[in-house]
């Protein structure tokens, strides 16, 4: 085969990739989640709707490790993700849900969230 030819194939197969990869994602950012609640309190029992992912904000959550020794902790680690419902208000865990977690970037946008700190009802 003509090195022409490989590279015009070559882009033909990336175009084709993209395309793809696009679909893939529009897909996936259809994943519906349920609103449950977190099962903490009876306040915090969700309404059992469902969401696409792509019309919700992931909230990321942090915890701090606490120093120790000399050098050790103080540092802020990457931990679950939640998501807030846009009708009830209700923040929802994604603890035990490690498919939806990996499709953090299919959400709408992602917030960051350090330890306790309020988070506002972005998608109310
Ligand atoms: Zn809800």
């Amino acid at each position: 085969m003509k090195t022409k030819k490989i590279l015009r194939k070559l882009k033909k197969i990336g175009e084709e990739k993209n395309k793809l990869t696009e679909k893939l994602h529009e897909n996936q950012s259809k994943t519906k989640v349920k609103c449950k609640g977190n099962h903490i309190s009876i306040s915090n029992v969700g309404c059992g709707k469902e969401f696409e992912i792509g019309k919700l904000t992931y909230i990321q959550t942090f915890w701090y490790e606490e120093p120790y020794g000399c050098t050790g902790g103080a540092n802020w680690h990457e931990g679950e993700g939640q998501w807030s419902c846009p009708l009830c208000g209700v923040r929802n865990r994604l603890y035990n849900k490690k498919e939806i977690e990996k499709l953090k970037y299919r959400f709408k946008n992602i917030v960051k969230a350090h330890g306790h700190s309020q988070i506002p009802d972005i998608d109310k």
